[in-house]
């Protein structure tokens, strides 16, 4: 998978959160309008989850 900046105007995917994506997740094969499209904000919050739990996801 790959993550890129975009400058589309699009909503965060992240439920209640009323920001603008700044970044898209591409996993190979997905059209453009179903990629998922995160905020600064969420990606960053995402981020430091993963890390929580890291250790179980291997
Ligand atoms: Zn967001």
């Amino acid at each position: 998978m790959e993550l890129k900046k975009i400058s589309v105007k699009t909503k965060c995917d992240n439920g209640a959160c009323r920001n603008m994506a700044d970044y898209e997740i591409i996993k190979e094969g997905t059209m453009p309008q179903a990629r998922l499209r995160l905020c600064k904000d969420c990606l960053k919050e995402i981020a430091s989850l993963v890390k929580t739990i890291k250790k179980q996801l291997d």
